[in-house]
């Protein structure tokens, strides 16, 4: 039976490319009867945020997608969280070691940063030079008795090529003078994404790997991978990645990409399909006969998506589009319905109930409240210059500093303190005072010069909201 996965990395927020990639991974399942799994690829601890596995469960349930294997339903073929298959990664590094095609490099970090320096100096491309892909048993055996930590790396042959079949583009070749050694298992005894992943999707019985075509790269890794362990290729299928306008990688700069967002910003799920589900050229175009194409859900993709039709040239993610078919959705609503949407999405209890005593303080009739909480329901707010602007500084120098802003918040934690110590500390560095500091983030969110406490204001109203306001201020 055909079977198909996704596997995210619980790094952050829930990213629309998930989604999408995860749309058609159901899609070519549910086609041909075969099983759509999610896997969670959190071997990099570095990266991890511990509320985003259960964020991205929410996002794709949100948008009506269901997975038959995966961490929280469980199945035949779990664990689907990686990091509790580390046993699993170790064994299979072993037999690598024992067939000869991984190998120990016992470099300190210290070693390859002085290669990586001389590579730059003499320009170079930045890669590992092999320096302990021969080491004798005694040489690897004195390493260890010093207790020298170790990294597993791939042992990518020497001179030829991998040839490997993408479904979508034919033959594609890479030389091995351009694949570096992998490392597989790092020196705490995780793997890295490449040898989990092809591992995992071996022993879960992936037929087809639909990814997205940033991965291509890696995949001539991957084909080793399956060589050394002698194992049968899936096929591979890397999809168009999404563009901005410019036809760069959609990025958040110049387009929200957390599902959150539109969560949040009040877009139907049914439309987010819809919208997906343009993407790639797998769905008939409309025609003057039928000029309604273009509206579908998930079963009408069933019937009618075809993966031979999918067409390489990078689908542009335009928000105006996605905003026009949301408004479609909208409008087929019952009044009943429309008025759910409303009651539950922009105006819920929960939502309510934490925006309520924020403004109780500062109002003397209940009227007062939209005039003070009006920015938490609103796409957008543009504060005039007057407003943001402070007193000692240009608008250039304001603008400068809000992009700092942003650098900083993208990383921070949505939390009280993390949040001021953030801002407090940046201010301290560029001199800027933390009335400024705050009033300008209050100007660009709220879009006024009063409002309830910043901070609480920013919480509540939610970390991907918060920062594309900030994001479409600076740009
Ligand atoms: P960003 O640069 O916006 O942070 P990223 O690639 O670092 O993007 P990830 O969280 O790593 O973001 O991506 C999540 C998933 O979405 C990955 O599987 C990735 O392949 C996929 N993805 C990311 N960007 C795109 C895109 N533009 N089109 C399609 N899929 C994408
Ligand atoms: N963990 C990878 C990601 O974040 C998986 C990529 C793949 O599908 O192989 O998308």
């Amino acid at each position: 039976p055909i079977r198909v996965r996704i596997a995210p990395s619980p790094t952050g927020d829930p990213h629309v490319g998930t989604a999408y990639i995860g749309l058609l991974n159901y899609i070519y399942a549910k086609q041909r009867g075969g099983q759509f799994v999610l896997r969670i690829e959190d071997t990099d601890r570095t990266r991890f945020v511990a509320t985003s596995e259960q964020e991205i469960f929410d996002s794709l349930h949100w948008l009506g997608l269901q997975w038959d294997e995966g961490p929280d339903v469980g199945g035949p073929y779990g664990p689907y969280r990686q990091s509790e298959r580390t046993e699993i990664y170790r064994e299979h590094v072993e037999l690598l070691l024992a067939n000869g095609t991984a190998y120990k490099a016992f470099e300190t970090a210290e070693e390859l940063e002085a290669v990586r320096q001389s590579q730059m100096a003499a320009k170079l491309p930045s890669r590992y030079n092999g320096a302990h892909r021969e080491l004798t048993a005694a040489q690897i055996a004195a390493f260890e008795a010093e207790g020298r930590p170790y990294v597993v790396r791939l042992k990518v042959p020497v001179d030829g090529e991998t040839v490997f079949r993408d479904e979508l583009r034919g033959n594609i070749a890479f030389a091995h003078k351009q694949v570096d050694d992998q490392v597989l298992m790092k020196s705490d005894g995780f793997p890295t994404y490449h040898l989990a992943n092809v591992v995992d999707d071996h022993l879960m019985r992936i037929t087809d790997v639909i990814r997205a075509e940033e991965w291509i790269s890696s995949t001539p890794k991957h084909v080793l991978l399956y060589k050394a362990f002698g194992w049968d290729l899936p096929r591979f299928w890397h999809m168009p990645l999404l563009r901005n306008a410019d036809k760069g990688k959609i990025s958040k700069r110049k387009n929200p990409v957390s599902l959150i967002f539109y969560r949040q910003a009040g877009f139907l799920p049914e439309a987010v399909i819809n919208f997906l589900g343009l993407m790639g050229g797998g769905m008939p175009a409309p025609t003057e006969k039928n000029d309604t194409a273009e509206i579908f859900d998930i079963a009408g993709m069933l019937e009618r998506f075809d993966f031979a039709k999918i067409s390489l040239g990078g689908p542009v993610f335009d928000l105006v589009k996605l905003k026009w078919l949301n408004g479609e959705y909208l409008r087929k609503l019952t009044p009943e319905a429309f008025f759910h949407q409303l009651r539950h999405v922009l105006f819920s209890d929960d939502y309510l109930r934490q925006i309520a005593p924020l403004v109780q303080t500062r109002i003397e009739t209940l009227g007062q409240f939209g005039d003070l909480a009006d920015f938490f329901f609103r796409d957008d707010v543009t504060p005039a210059a007057e407003v943001f602007v402070p007193k000692k500084r240009t608008l250039e120098e304001t603008v400068a500093f809000a992009g700092e802003q942003l650098a900083v918040l993208e990383g921070c934690d949505w939390s009280l303190e993390a949040l001021e110590t953030t801002l407090k500390a940046l201010g301290t560095a560029k001199e800027w005072s933390v009335k400024e500091n705050f009033m300008l983030l209050r100007a660009i969110v709220t879009g006024r010069t009063t409002s309830p406490p910043l901070l609480e204001s920013l919480i509540v109203f939610g970390k991907a909201r918060s920062l594309d306001r900030v994001r479409r201020f600076v740009d």
